[in-house]
């Protein structure tokens, strides 16, 4: 068979992509590829912005990046304020760190000094 995109005669491996095209395995792989970095693109189009994970936390970043950083700062604040305001005594909800160590060191803070 021969590979209707390069030429190449007696390709033993010729697979049909969806046109019906009969291609070499390298042309296949070659056209896939275009395929995908047009989807992308055209992905990158709809979304405005390509989401980059390298541009997280700067001026290039994703607007769902700062939009996850903003929120994440709306809600800390909730919690900060639950402390002072005397709400969270230290148990139950997020317990991972860092927030755990910061919320016990609040929590002491607010019961030393009557903060609030
Ligand atoms: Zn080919």
């Amino acid at each position: 068979m021969t590979c209707e995109k390069c030429g190449q005669p007696d390709v033993t491996t010729v697979q049909k992509d969806k046109f019906g095209q009969e291609l070499c395995y390298p042309c296949l792989v070659g056209l896939l590829e275009e395929r995908i970095v047009r989807h992308v693109e055209s992905l990158a189009k709809i979304d405005g912005v390509l989401n980059d994970v390298e541009a997280d936390n700067t001026d290039f970043a994703h607007p769902a990046w700062w939009r996850g950083y903003e929120q994440g700062v709306v809600v800390l604040c909730q919690m900060i304020n639950k402390i002072l305001d005397g709400r969270d005594i230290g148990r139950g909800g997020m317990a991972r760190e860092p927030w755990h160590s910061t919320r016990q060191r609040l929590i002491q803070l607010r019961d030393t000094h009557r903060v609030g």
